[in-house]
């Protein structure tokens, strides 16, 4: 089956989208005026007029009918009386909405296997390749390539590697929010990229260095990267150009084909009528990530599809790895990613950049899914290959340490293990840090000490180093505890035994009682300090100890 026609029959086909079409249109229109000069109008004089009044105005209509109703009205308020329309003088050409782009490369040879540059009848000459020729924002696809590749291919960090997820400024002081307003807390690379985290992705991106992320792209080959977007949201694909829909499916083959690029090439040979060779298109390619680097991060995506924010992109059993794209108000939504054979990125939205409903961004999750499915449809099953240096270790999810038996597993939401893939040598040699175990004091709120009742007593596994307003927040330890603050109520006063009254020693009893307002009666003890009897009253009363202490307490007086 050619894949090209696969491509343009999903494209074109209606049930891949949330919606019915909307049409827009390009509009020319040259008036001429009675004293001879001439004005031209079009879709864009239009538009502006409208959003002078309305700023969400937009040339989106529900029907090809509506669309010429609106430009007839248009048309009709700027035709001046005696003004008239030269011949040839007006074209118009309606375009399906919201759009979307297809690129399909195989990733081994850099081969364009399909492009499509947009839905609805092609119209002569004014065709425009959105594929090819449009640039958009990347939106979250760029998460992998701007922060996390370069994370784990040179600055050290693993898939397990954790930042607090919490709220959060970029360094110039502009807050950050992840889609959902929520905060996960402690968050790997891994579920950083399954759930498309903001926070996690900025923070990566700020301890690389945004110079560091746009080095990256540029060796993934981005050519219309600008110099100004050499910032932290560079990480979030919000940047001052955009970029085709062709170098964003070279960059994501990049990672399919284990770290090496290769620039797309439409054409292998040119002959000439002799069969003599003219071109030899050989392909262009260059090392962008280590080997281990692009197992890691397809295995890492490959959670989108199963079980991450891609789910409905999956297709059959064929292995598959990508990663969504949604950028403000879904004005771009994106699907990016591979099986061991193909590469392909879909793009979704409205020529206009207006804003899309959310029901919208399943979109491109169900042509890439739709195309993917029948192009794959009788090929051999297959994975992709794990590479040499690639171990494994049971790490824990809050901390990306080594899993504590006991501990990273008795967290109260379960357990924190997890099997981790790692380059050689980057696997973690420390335990956990971020879970402890500790007994707190019911009566006090703070750490029991050796004199706190039993029954008073509750051990509990707690996170500490986390952040309030985060789904850790209810498990973190204290402040008081986090200090070390130990049991003040209980301590080894309250465990003695009431001194007996001894008649020749009554008046050194009664000079070591004392009374206060409510009439309670307090010890004190060596050092003045009065400790409340009452708290002790449920406690086991030690015989050892507690006889030396009287003795002191009598040798005091
Ligand atoms: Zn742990
Ligand atoms: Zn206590």
């Amino acid at each position: 089956m050619n894949i090209q026609k696969i491509c343009d029959e999903e494209v074109n086909n209606l049930e891949n989208y949330a919606t019915e079409p909307l049409y827009s249109f390009s509009y020319r229109l040259t008036i001429e005026h009675t004293d001879g000069s001439i004005e031209n109008f079009s879709d864009q004089t239009m538009l502006s007029h409208y959003r002078a009044s309305n700023a969400d105005y937009s040339l989106n209509f529900s029907s090809v009918e509506e669309a010429q109703a609106a430009i007839d009205a248009y048309k009709a308020e700027i035709l001046g009386p005696g003004d008239s329309i030269p011949e040839g003088g007006e074209s118009t050409v309606f375009t399906m909405q919201p759009q979307a782009s297809v690129t399909i490369l195989d990733q081994y040879t850099g081969d364009v296997k399909a492009i499509v540059g947009g839905r609805g009848e092609k119209s002569g000459s004014r065709t425009l390749n959105r594929a090819t020729s449009t640039t958009r924002q990347p939106g979250s696809t760029f998460k992998v390539l701007a922060a996390f590749a370069p994370a784990l291919d040179t600055a050290g960090m693993t898939l397990a590697t954790v930042q607090d997820d919490c709220p959060f400024s970029y360094s110039n002081g502009t807050s950050l929010r992840n889609y959902d307003n929520s905060y996960h807390g402690f968050t790997t690379i891994r579920y950083a990229i399954t759930e498309s985290i903001n926070v996690v992705t900025v923070k990566t991106m700020a301890d690389i260095s945004p110079q560091v992320g746009f080095d990256y792209l540029e060796n993934f080959g981005f050519t219309t990267l600008s110099q100004d977007d050499i910032v932290e949201s560079l990480s979030l694909g919000g940047i001052t150009n955009g970029v085709t829909n062709l170098e964003l499916t070279a960059a994501y083959a990049t990672i399919a084909d284990k770290g090496t690029y290769t620039k797309p090439r439409f054409y292998t040979k040119i002959l000439d009528h002799n069969k003599n060779v003219l071109i030899d298109n050989t392909p262009e390619t260059h090392t962008v990530l280590k080997e281990t680097t692009a197992f890691l991060l397809t295995d890492a995506m490959k959670d989108v599809l199963t079980k991450g924010t891609g789910s409905a992109a999956k297709f059959s059993n064929m292995p598959t790895a990508g990663k969504t794209g949604t950028t403000t108000k879904n004005r771009d939504v994106l699907f990016s990613g591979f099986t061991p054979y193909y590469t392909c990125s879909v793009w979704c939205g409205f020529d206009d950049n207006s804003p899309q409903d959310n029901a919208l961004t399943s979109n491109p999750k169900k042509l890439w899914k739709n195309i993917m499915g029948r192009i794959h449809d009788g090929l051999p099953q297959k994975d992709f290959d794990k590479p040499e240096g690639i171990v494994t270790a049971k790490v824990c999810r809050k901390s990306g340490k080594l899993a504590v038996e006991g501990l990273c597993d008795a967290d109260p939401r379960g357990s924190m293990f997890e099997m981790e893939f790692f380059a050689a040598g980057t696997e973690p040699t420390e335990y956990c840090d971020h879970h402890v175990s500790a007994t707190i004091c019911t009566k006090s709120g703070m750490l029991a000490n050796e004199y706190c009742p039993k029954k008073l007593r509750q051990t509990g596994v707690y996170i500490v180093g986390g952040s309030s307003n985060t789904e850790d927040e209810p498990y973190l330890l204290s402040g008081d505890l986090q200090e070390e603050k130990y049991c003040t109520i209980h301590s080894i006063k309250t465990r003695l035994p009431k001194i007996p009254q001894i008649p020749g020693l009554k008046n050194m009893e009664e000079d070591n009682e004392t009374t206060d307002e409510e009439g309670q009666e307090h010890e004190t003890d060596d050092n003045g300090n009065r400790e409340d009897n009452e708290n002790g009253t449920d406690e086991e009363r030690p015989g050892e100890g507690a006889e030396g202490n009287s003795e002191e307490n009598h040798g005091a007086d």
